[in-house]
């Protein structure tokens, strides 16, 4: 494993510094940007679906088989 790659941000595909959870990274810029906007708003909504996609990897999934 190498730790030199920097993930892309799965929302804004930049590489600033921010969250790493399973591989998949989202800087601290949208996941402030995800705090400050209001439910329902369609920025939050793309950047939740956005952030869905962390806990619906299909290769976790196909671990539990
Ligand atoms: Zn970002």
């Amino acid at each position: 494993m190498t730790c030199t790659e920097t993930t892309p941000c799965l929302i804004c595909q930049g590489d600033g510094p921010g969250l790493d959870i399973r591989g998949k990274h989202i800087c601290s810029r949208c996941e402030e940007l995800l705090l400050a906007l209001p439910m329902g708003n369609s920025l939050y909504e793309y950047c939740k679906e956005r952030v869905k996609l962390i806990w619906t990897d299909p290769n976790a999934l196909v671990q539990y088989q």
